[in-house]
């Protein structure tokens, strides 16, 4: 009898740690954010099927009107997503240096700082290599450069 009751209560425990462990693990539900142009902004819904009403908008990357579309129903998994993707998916390996002060290796070789990083997207160069943009507000000037050299000039430890 005890041992039923125990067994019962850590079947309750386990239960109840695999909620919490799905509900902290959004990539289950992750979705990815869209180019939002020429869309309705009726009845439309990235989380949803057959949504009704009206649509709202989260920007995650304003400057390219990257974000998503959601129905009233739809707005927590909208806000989740959008955190989601900006503390995992945006600037890639990169996303542990966003808005934080960088140092950068010009073309001549000599390292300089004062640049932050300014697309959240990685692309590729003709190389096949990883390249991110980033920019130095003091100069207003913007580069494409390495992934791999940023991540070697800017590792974790030299932020704290
Ligand atoms: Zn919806």
């Amino acid at each position: 009898m005890l041992i039923d009751k125990l067994i019962f209560k850590i079947d309750i425990l386990y239960y109840l740690s695999i909620i919490s462990k799905n509900k902290m693990n959004t990539t289950d539900t992750y979705i990815c954010p869209r180019r939002l142009v020429m869309i309705k902004i009726q009845n439309n819904c990235m989380f949803c099927e057959n949504p009704q009403g009206p649509s709202y908008i989260i920007y995650v990357y304003p400057e390219e009107l990257v974000g998503y579309i959601y129905c009233a129903n739809c707005k927590d998994s909208a806000v989740e997503c959008s955190k989601y993707w900006n503390n995992n998916v945006a600037f890639g390996k990169a996303n542990y240096l966003k808005e934080k002060d960088i140092q950068i290796k010009r073309t001549s070789g000599i390292i300089e700082s004062g640049w932050k990083l300014s697309n959240p997207f990685i692309t590729f160069n003709p190389k096949g290599m990883e390249t991110i943009h980033c920019y130095n507000k003091t100069q207003d000037l913007g580069r494409w450069c390495n992934l791999v050299d940023i991540l070697d000039l800017n590792p974790p430890s030299l932020l704290e």
